[in-house]
């Protein structure tokens, strides 16, 4: 698949905008604050109708303008589809599919699949667990729409029986109603689970081969999920925290504490790691990414790598290189030195200045 063409209003620093793109890769380079970022969030935004900054949609508008467009067209299998988002001041955006206005914004998942890669990314298995975990979400989410239905029922769920949890105190006889969502969160709950237990499963053995790669088979990297419950316990584990959970006012156990291990010859690396090793690991994981995601879609997925270039040593760069075969990816940097040295192959450069 790839993204044809985009088109923004007001968009962050990005007034106007019309934006044809090339089919492979497209180098967007110019000096820092320019808007480079903000046009790898404007396609990730157009994706999926959440931004990978974590920020709120208002935000995305233009400082002073009351309202912002994206159109985006995006070719999967031979048709092409048109993406509209209308986003205003002081009220939820408007999302359209081939002119179709959505209920929701969460209908984008899946009708393309993005990988984003950033220095953020790099960091992955040094972060904390919150991280990781959105690693996994974000990525099942855009594949697996039951997945998407599961953990967002899931969350709303947590938020309520957490509500719940916190006006026990004050009225205990709500405890009785506990129960009734206890069930739901077990419910939803054990679908989430076992949807990351097979994609860590599957992504495990890319992730091991290509770490060997890399790391020329001098160490072997484990990955594994850590579930903070597993599917069989979720219910009784509820109950034997019951009096935990009162008085610390919020759920102890299920799918919104769980991780992603990594370790090399039996050590931890996400706590006693050196930083190449946890970079190299990381690397591995997104390297991995898009091979699932290919293999899962029968399709390429779109790359956006911001910044990570740079951060890069020669043979991870080449690494990378191989990946990127043929999909489409957008690529940021702040000078065409580096991808000149190492011949790196140019589809189509955009200088960026000022969000032109
Ligand atoms: P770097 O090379 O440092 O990563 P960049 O080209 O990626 O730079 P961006 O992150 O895209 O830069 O941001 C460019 C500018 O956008 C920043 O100066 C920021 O102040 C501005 N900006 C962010 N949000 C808005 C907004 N809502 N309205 C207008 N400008 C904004
Ligand atoms: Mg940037």
């Amino acid at each position: 698949m790839i993204i044809e063409s985009i088109e923004l209003q007001n968009y962050r620093n990005i007034e106007k905008l019309k934006l044809p793109l090339g089919e492979k890769n497209n180098i967007l380079y110019g000096d820092n604050a320019q808007g480079k970022t903000n046009l790898l969030e404007a396609i990730f935004f157009g994706s999926t109708g959440k931004s990978f900054r974590f920020c709120k949609d208002k935000e995305l508008i233009h400082f002073g303008a009351e309202e912002a467009h994206l159109k985006m067209i995006l070719k999967k299998k031979g048709i092409s589809h048109r993406i509209d988002i209308h986003l205003k001041k002081n009220k939820s955006k408007g999302v359209a599919i081939d002119g179709f206005p959505v209920k929701k914004s969460s209908e984008l998942f899946g009708l393309g699949n993005i990988i984003i890669f950033s220095p953020e990314d790099l960091s992955l298995i040094k972060n904390g667990p919150k991280e990781r975990r959105r690693f996994i979400d974000l990525e099942l989410c855009q594949l697996d729409k039951i997945y998407l239905y599961h953990l967002s029922m899931y969350n709303k769920v947590l938020q309520q029986r957490n509500k719940l949890l916190k006006e026990l105190y004050f009225r205990p006889k709500l405890e009785e109603t506990l129960f009734a969502w206890d069930e739901e969160l077990v419910k939803h709950g054990k679908m989430v689970i076992s949807l990351r237990r097979d994609f860590v499963e599957n992504l495990r053995k890319k992730v091991e081969n290509i770490h060997g790669e890399i790391s020329g088979k001098r160490e072997e990297l484990l990955l594994s999920y850590e579930e903070n419950v597993s599917e069989e316990n979720f219910s009784l584990q509820l109950e034997k925290n019951r009096e935990a959970e009162k008085k610390q006012q919020t759920t102890l156990s299920g799918p919104h504490r769980d991780d992603l291990s990594f370790q090399i010859n039996g050590q931890d690396i996400r706590h006693f790691g050196s930083q190449g090793q946890q970079r190299t690991a990381a690397l591995s994981l997104k390297l991995a990414e898009i091979d699932l995601v290919r293999e899962r879609i029968q399709d390429n997925p779109i790359l956006l790598l911001d910044d990570v270039f740079s951060e890069l040593d020669q043979k991870r760069q080449n690494f990378l290189l191989e990946q990127l075969g043929n999909l489409q990816s957008l690529i940021t940097c702040t000078g065409l030195e580096e991808l000149v040295k190492h011949r790196f192959p140019i589809d189509h450069v955009f200088y960026v200045e000022n969000g032109q």
